[in-house]
């Protein structure tokens, strides 16, 4: 399916970057777009992202109707918060064309994928998950190059034809991320492990430290290195955390449960002085955390890094390379990041030092690239 027309339902930063990187992309595609607040899509329009902008001017009087242009869509995102894109895949259900393709964008698939079997859209749901994102909302702060190179998973129902499948992820391709089909169980698991359960972990060392800091707040004053790398995803959107916590409860309260077996196990070696299981712990978790990005062995006390965007075109790393080796500037380590759900910028460069670093910066952004710090 060639996917002519490609309807937008929330044009936040999610549903922004997509369809900035579909418009990028394939200029020629229509796209359909609703979004809450109306000023976003008259502004999304002049950037030439939307072509027809459907508002709700009924103050919500006439909610279904306004929805009555999605039908021309052969495919439709839905980009709003998961609770809302049930509701908007309840109105759209009716109206959609024929063998259409309805997906979202959620950080949870198994309720919303449930939930399209139960409502007669097993064979036309998708879902999706883009592994990319930011602590910021918004039209305005997404980008076209958002979820390039990052994973983006599939969690296509027992029901949907191949064909359906292919044709999205050759799409998700086209737009430059890394396409993954699992089913939503699997991916609620491995989400919960890697994604749910930090965040809770995060918060938990957070709201320790406030609670215990003295009158004199040293903790506060001198958190750095690793307490900072490790609440770093502390800062992002506290609703959308709730909601992810609500809707794979089970999953997270089983790694839970796992995690705390774990940290009493932990506080039992180091209660007993037990050094050689201590030693062991520390050992393994540095030899697998180092496993992670094989390009940057030991890389997790790095500290002078800087992240950005970068064209998906041959040699794009290479020239970025040269521009540095050219000005003297040392660079300890430079990759794609693949999982960017709380990082900007497709391009990490890790460097030796402050003054590397600043002279890195200064180089590049004054040939052109956006540099995030
Ligand atoms: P956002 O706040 O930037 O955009 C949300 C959009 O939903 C906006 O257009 C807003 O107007 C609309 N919306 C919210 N409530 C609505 C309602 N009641 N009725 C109609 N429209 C409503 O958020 P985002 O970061 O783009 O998140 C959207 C989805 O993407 C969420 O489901 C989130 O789980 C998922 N997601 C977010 C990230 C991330 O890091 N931000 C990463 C991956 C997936």
């Amino acid at each position: 399916m060639s996917f002519d027309t490609i309807g937008f339902v929330g044009l936040g930063l999610i549903g922004g970057s997509i369809a900035k990187a579909l418009k990028r992309v394939h200029p020629e595609k229509k796209v359909i777009a609703y979004n809450r607040n109306g000023a976003v899509l008259d502004l999304a329009a002049e950037d030439g992202i939307v072509d027809v902008a459907v508002k709700d001017d009924s103050g919500g009087q006439k909610a279904d109707e306004i929805l009555a242009p999605f039908s021309e869509c052969d495919l439709i995102f839905l980009c709003v918060p998961v609770v809302t894109a049930l509701d908007f895949m309840d109105r759209l259900k009716s109206i959609m064309k024929p063998g259409a393709i309805l997906t979202d964008v959620g950080s949870v698939k198994g309720g919303i994928d449930r939930y399209a079997a139960e409502h007669g859209l097993s064979a036309n749901f998708i879902g999706g998950h883009p592994m990319a994102g930011s602590e910021k909302t918004g039209y305005q702060n997404s980008k076209d190059r958002l979820i390039e190179n990052a994973w983006y998973i599939l969690t296509p129902g027992e029901d949907v034809p191949v064909k359906k499948i292919s044709d999205l992820s050759d799409l998700i391709s086209r737009l430059g991320a890394l396409p993954l089909v699992m089913t939503s169980s699997e991916h609620d698991h491995v989400t919960a492990a890697i994604s749910h359960l930090p965040h809770v972990i995060s918060a938990s060392l957070v709201n320790l430290v406030h609670d215990i800091d003295g009158p004199e707040k040293y903790m506060h004053a001198i958190a750095a290195g690793g307490f900072r790398d490790i609440t770093r995803i502390s800062s992002s959107s506290p609703q959308m955390w709730q909601e992810i916590c609500l809707s794979n409860t089970d999953q997270i309260c089983g790694m839970l449960d796992k995690y705390i077996s774990k940290l009493l196990d932990y506080r039992f070696a180091i209660r007993n002085e037990n050094s050689e299981e201590l030693l062991q712990i520390f050992s393994d978790c540095k030899e697998y955390r180092d496993s992670f990005d094989t390009q940057a062995k030991g890389s997790v006390l790095r500290e002078y890094r800087i992240y950005t965007d970068l064209e998906d075109v041959a040699g794009a790393i290479a020239e970025i390379a040269i521009i540095l080796a050219n000005k003297n500037i040392s660079i300890k380590n430079i990759g794609i990041v693949h999982n960017r759900e709380y990082e900007q910028g497709v391009l990490r460069i890790v460097f030796y030092d402050q003054a590397a670093m600043d002279a890195g910066i200064s180089v590049l952004e004054g040939r052109g690239y956006h540099i995030y710090r």
